[in-house]
Parts: C-alpha cells; structure tokens; sequence
C-alpha cells in the first residue's frame, strides 16, 4: 500500500484565472437572477445553456477543431465549481454535458463521429444526454437489460433507462446496451442516439427534491433502429468506455460539491455579520465561528483533494482511486456545510428567500449520483487491497 505522491502547483496560471472570472461573471450576472425561477418551475434553462456554449463551456475538454476550447480537467474543475457556487443544478448541468455525453463521443468516438456531433455539442446547439442507469441496474451498472440487437446495417434497441440527465432536452445520447449477453460486462455496447429516432421514447420527467433545473427522464427504446455507424468503438467496449468516463465524471461530481460548499461557508459569513441576537452579531459567537472553521477547512481540503484528482487526469495518470476520494470527500463534506449554512440562518435558513435553503436540497444528490459514497468506498478499498 503506497501513498500516492504528486507535485502540483496549486496556483492557477493566468489563463485558468482569466477563465475562472469570465465563469465567475456570468454566474453571477446570469444565473444568480434567476436561480428560483427555474428551481420552482423545473424548466430546463436552456437559454442559459446557449450562452455558455457561445463562451466555449459546452466543450470543456473538446480539441478545438471539433468546436471546443482543448482544455483540461483543472480548467473544467475550476468552470464548475464557479457555477456550483451559484447554482449547483446548472453545474450539475453542465458538468454531464461536457463529462458524460459529449466526453464519450470526443474520447471513444471515431473521426466521422466526431466531426458530425461535436460541433452542435460544442456550441450549444445540441445538449448530450448519457444513459448507463436502469431502473434494475444502478449501483449494479453492469447488470444492465437493454439490448441492441444487430439488423443489416443498424442495431435495434430494446429497454429503458433511468434518471438519464437530459433525457427530455437532450438530442444527441449515448446509449449503453447489450450486444452479447453470454459475455456480461464485456457484451455492453455503446451506441450514439438522436432525438427523433424511430423508437426512442421520451418518457417521464422526474419531479425532484433538488437540482430541479437540471433536466432528469426515463426513457424507452422500442424497436429503436439506430445505424450500425453510431456504435462507438467496438461491440463489447461499452462498459470499459462508460467506467472511464465515470472516472473523470466524479472529479466534475466533486468540484460541483466543492462550489456548492464554499456558496454555503460564502452565505453563512455574510449572513453572520448581519444577524443581531442578544446584542451581538452571529459572528461573535464561538459556536458559530467553529462551524464557520470547519467549513472552510473542509472546503479547502476538499478542492485541494478535487485539484489533485484533476492534474493527475491531465497528466495521463491512473486515478481511479484519486477521483473516487474527490467525489466522496467532496460531497459529504458539502452535505455537512449546507447543513451546518442552514443551521447558521436558524428559520430563515429553512425559507426560500435565502440561498441556503436550496443548497441544502440540491446538495444530496452529489452523494448519490455518478457512484453513490459506499460505491466510492469500494472503489478506494479495491484499490487499497488489489495486491
Ligand atoms: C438527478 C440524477 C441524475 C442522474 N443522472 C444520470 C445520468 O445522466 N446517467 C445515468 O446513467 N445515471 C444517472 N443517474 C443515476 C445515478 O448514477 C444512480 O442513481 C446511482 O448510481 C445509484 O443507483 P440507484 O439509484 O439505482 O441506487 P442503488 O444502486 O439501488 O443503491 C441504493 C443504496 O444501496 C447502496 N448499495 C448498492 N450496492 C451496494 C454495495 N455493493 N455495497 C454497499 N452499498 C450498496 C447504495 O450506495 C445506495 O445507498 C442520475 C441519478 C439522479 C438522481
């Protein structure tokens, strides 16, 4: 069991710099107005969306001749902790975009793939839905049920998918499903679908606790024919393919968590300079500053941990073990702050007229999704004793 060592400068270059105040601009001036408006309606924000993919954050981790902006995991890292901050579903948002759909297609896609979806992908034009989960198989991914059956020159598919981010809104989706059942994990493919398609079938909307802006569906394939080009590598790939984006989907899962903490710690020291009780400000109470401490302590390590995670991505380096640690210190301790912000703002913490109340609702999915925090524990423990 070796630790692992890493140099990393956590200084952000002056370009990462540039970039983090562009995002930190639009969030504020963008999103921050309307945050309520789309968490109360559930409607998915997708004019918001168009405009971040005219600024060039719908192609994060896209090579600039497909349309995107050739940066890496510290960059994409530092976009959505900026917009978590603010509003984690759109963060939530645009972490899936740019890390499972559209990330597929740029890492695992061929060349006339590539050309044909990224560019709507990039731009904004097209959102990127990425369906893994099923209604029997969560944590249990492999155990999925679709199937693609090969027809001639297409596949048909057969089964359903839940929970898919932008299952409603989303035109371009990667689909996994089995191609050869007698192989298990190794029979799942992945297939490159399109609203619109014969017999895809978008189902229900979920109607959720929190992230509500962020759009969450079911959906059916009926005898959806999807063109035996649309497989993405080879048949049986899928799977592998999938695990390796949910690799680097986590440290997006984690810098989500990391923003919505730190807009937690942000809230609660403004607010505690604000509040009076007993004559004094919340700020003068002891037990307040020590919640106040272990939040930005928490918070610090947590991106520190997130940033780690993302350098070793860029380097090329194994990381499984990294970003599995990210995501779950991340998320458990940005649960503790929305808790412990909302605890701060006493009973007004629990109304909506305070930014708390959603971080606190918004906040547990980021223990769940992308590999829930006991799936995170056995990934780290496997890690730990795989000699
Ligand atoms: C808002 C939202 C968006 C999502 N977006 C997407 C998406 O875009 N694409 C997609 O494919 N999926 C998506 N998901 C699905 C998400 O990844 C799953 O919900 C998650 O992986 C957990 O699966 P499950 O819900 O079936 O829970 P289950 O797997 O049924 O787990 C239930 C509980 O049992 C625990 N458990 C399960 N197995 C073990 C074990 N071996 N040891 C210990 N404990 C265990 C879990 O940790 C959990 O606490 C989304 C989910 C939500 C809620």
């Amino acid at each position: 069991m070796e630790n692992t060592t890493i140099n990393f400068n956590t200084e952000l270059t002056e370009e990462q710099i540039s970039i983090r105040d562009t995002i930190r601009e639009f969030a504020e001036s963008k999103i921050r107005p309307v945050i309520m408006e789309f968490d109360e309606s559930q409607e998915f924000p997708m004019e918001i969306m168009r405009q971040l993919g005219e600024l060039g954050f719908l192609g994060i981790l896209v090579p600039e001749e497909y349309g995107g902006a050739g940066l890496g995991y510290i960059e994409f890292a530092t976009i959505i902790e900026e917009i978590g901050k603010v509003d984690p579903s759109i963060s939530l948002s645009v972490a899936a975009h740019n890390g499972l759909g559209t990330n597929h297609i740029c890492r695992f896609g061929n060349e006339t793939q590539k050309k044909k979806y990224l560019p709507d992908l990039t731009s904004g034009k097209k959102i990127a839905a990425w369906g893994l989960t099923e209604s029997v198989s969560g944590s249990d991914a492999g155990g999925l049920r679709t199937t693609a059956e090969k027809k001639g020159d297409h596949y048909v598919l057969n089964g359903s998918k839940t929970f898919t981010t932008h299952g409603t809104v989303g035109e371009t989706l990667v689909i996994m499903a089995i191609t050869d059942k007698s192989k298990g994990k190794k029979g799942i493919s992945a297939f490159i679908l399109e609203k619109g398609m014969e017999g895809l079938i978008v189902g229900k909307k979920e109607n959720k606790l929190g992230m509500r802006a962020s759009d969450t569906t079911q959906l059916t394939f009926e005898n959806c024919k999807v063109p035996a080009e649309n497989l993405i590598g080879e048949e049986g790939e899928g799977f592998i393919q999938a695990m390796k984006i949910l690799e680097g989907g986590r440290i997006s899962i984690a810098a989500v968590s990391v923003g919505l903490a730190q807009g937690a710690l942000s809230a609660s020291v403004k607010y505690v300079g604000e509040r009076k009780q007993f004559g004094k400000h919340l700020s003068e109470f002891q037990a307040i500053q020590f919640k106040l401490a272990d939040m930005s302590m928490n918070v610090e390590a947590a991106r520190l941990l997130t940033l780690r995670a993302a350098v070793m991505k860029d380097k090329g380096q194994p990381n499984t073990k990294e970003a599995a640690m990210a995501k779950l210190f991340a998320s458990e301790i940005a649960e503790k702050a929305a808790n412990e912000a909302v605890q701060i703002f006493g009973g007004y913490g629990f109304i909506k007229d305070y930014p708390v109340e959603k971080f606190y609702r918004d906040v547990k999915l980021l223990t769940i999704g992308e590999g829930t925090s006991e799936i995170q524990r056995i990934v780290i423990a496997r890690d730990l004793l795989k000699d």
